[in-house]
């Protein structure tokens, strides 16, 4: 079962990694870049994912991580850059 990503409001932080929901929670109304980096540390280093610096987030089965449409545009941008 893959990792996804949830917008939540009310998080005590930018994101959260929720075991329950096999995914992580992030916050609605935080900076897109910065919620992008917490939840690539997250993968990475709390889930063991595979590294994804400057490609697509990755679960750790090594399958792209689906974004919700609402940071899509972010984390394209994020990777051309
Ligand atoms: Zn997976």
């Amino acid at each position: 079962m893959c990792i996804h990503i949830f917008l939540t409001d009310g998080l005590p932080g930018l994101a959260v990694w929720d075991p329950d929901e096999v995914g992580i929670r992030v916050a609605r109304d935080a900076p897109v870049s910065e919620v992008l980096r917490e939840v690539r540390d997250i993968l990475m280093i709390d889930l063991g994912a595979p590294a994804s610096l400057g490609g697509p987030l990755r679960c750790f089965c090594g399958m792209p991580v689906e974004l919700p449409d609402q940071l899509l545009p972010y984390a394209l941008a994020a990777e051309a850059s």
